[in-house]
């Protein structure tokens, strides 16, 4: 049979899904400079599936135009998967308010053009846990050579997709959950990175699919059992690219610059939440025991911790390989989002010259809650009804979405709650597994 290669141009939504459209790969040229049509309410289609509600209505129409820098070209035995990631464009070539990317872009220039030092960019990894349906479960595989060797050729083959698409892959491995494999690629910049986020999972979906599988990356697959989180490494690089985030004689080894970036993520936290666990069943794994956070806490190497400062491995490059790690994100969130939100309260932690806490006395996790709370310390929501809420009342993310967005975005994720309202946790991760 004869067979025409295609296209596919999509974003990352605010499902956190890769939704787009195909066309013939010989128009290109042609979609390179026009784009493809879409419409507002595409914005408003839920993870799953249904527009349950949305401002848009079925009028209107705007561009998801391609970005060339994202090219995905790898060759399959069956079809090759080729996609381009795009901005949301207006029909007259603007950026669209309600396009998760251009949420990511802006807060980098905003970044950018700090009045106290300009020039800053971000430097992210994401490190990324998922379920991996071709190995059965079996007990006493957590990190095991064995469960390495029981995903057959899944890893090789998937890290050969991701090097064919242009990422570098640095590590893969069994990790602590049933069936569960983590892999994480080398760090790079700003946009770029959310990026490589976005094609680093659809090349594990890529591969599954090819082998009769499924790379299930939905933030926990069982209520009892150990969460898939989507952990951002971040550092700030100045104008002429040198590491400004490491000062080995300051307390949690960071730079001033580098304390009130973090600080910023800290003393938002609880309303990040909203955008990095944006799930229902994320909050199932933000609880205790399951090496997820559940404190909007910093901690020095602790992986209990939502924001991680990472050792140094040897004596050489410190400052290069220094980097902390937001572990409050999951796969439900669009990378654009999660690491657009992490961005923007960082450059408010910089604008408002925010302290951190002084490292504690005490081991915080000998700490009783009520020290804890004492100590200034805030529990993470319990529920994406209560995330929500925290962000409905935040200025300071009215203001980072903009008016229209900041309601779209809401009004999306409670429609999403809704859809699941009153089915066990059981039920709800079920319905979660289906979909991501
Ligand atoms: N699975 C844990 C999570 O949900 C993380 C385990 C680890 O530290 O790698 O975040
Ligand atoms: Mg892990």
């Amino acid at each position: 049979m004869n067979r025409e290669p295609l296209v596919f141009v999509g974003t990352s939504d605010l499902a956190g899904l890769v939704r787009g459209k195909g066309f013939p790969a010989a128009e290109l040229p042609r979609r390179m400079r026009r784009g493809v049509g879409l419409t507002h309410s595409n914005i408003m289609m839920s993870a799953f599936g249904p527009i349950y509600e949305t401002p848009f209505g079925t009028e209107g129409d705007l561009v998801l135009m391609p970005d060339p820098t994202t090219k995905v070209e790898v060759g399959f035995d069956d079809a090759a998967e080729r996609f381009y990631l795009a901005d949301i464009l207006t029909t007259d070539g603007d950026h669209w308010e309600c396009c998760p990317r251009h949420f990511l872009r802006r807060a980098l220039t905003a970044l950018n053009d700090l009045d106290t030092q300009a020039g800053l960019s971000l430097l992210a990894a994401f490190e990324q846990e998922f379920v991996y349906t071709g190995v059965e479960d079996r007990p006493g595989a957590t990190y095991a050579l064995d469960a390495h060797r029981r995903q057959g050729t899944f890893g090789e083959s998937y890290m050969a997709a991701l090097r064919a698409a242009g990422l570098t892959p640095d590590s893969f491995l069994p990790e602590y959950g049933a069936r569960q494999y983590e892999v994480t690629i080398d760090p790079t910049r700003g946009l770029r990175a959310a990026d490589e986020a976005v094609i680093q999972r659809e090349m594990a979906r890529a591969v599954a699919h090819r082998l009769g599988n499924r790379a299930i990356f939905a933030p926990i697959l069982d209520p009892d059992g150990v969460g898939n989180g989507t952990h951002i490494h971040f550092s700030l690089r100045d104008g002429a690219d040198r590491p400004v985030f490491h000062d080995p004689a300051r307390p949690y080894g960071l730079t001033p610059i580098g304390e009130h970036f973090v600080a910023g993520l800290l003393y938002h936290l609880p309303v990040l939440t909203a955008i990095t666990a944006p799930s229902a069943v994320s909050y199932y794994r933000l609880r205790p025991n399951r090496w997820a956070p559940t404190w909007a806490n910093i901690g020095v190497q602790d992986r209990g911790a939502s924001i991680r400062v990472c050792p140094i491995f040897g004596k050489d490059g410190a400052a290069q390989q220094f980097n902390v790690e937001f572990r409050v994100a999951d796969a439900a969130a669009s990378p654009y989002l999660a690491l657009g939100a992490l961005v923007w309260a960082g450059v408010d932690g910089i604008r408002q010259r925010r302290p951190l806490p002084a490292p504690p006395e005490r081991n915080f996790w000998e700490m009783s809650e009520a020290e804890r709370q004492a100590a200034g310390v805030r529990a993470l929501p319990r529920s994406l009804c209560q995330a929500l809420d925290g962000l409905a009342a935040s200025e300071a993310a009215r203001e980072w979405f903009g008016e229209l967005f900041f309601d779209v975005y809401l009004r999306f994720k409670r429609a999403e709650l809704r859809a699941v309202d009153g089915r066990s946790e059981t039920a709800t991760c079920a319905r979660y597994a289906e979909i991501y």
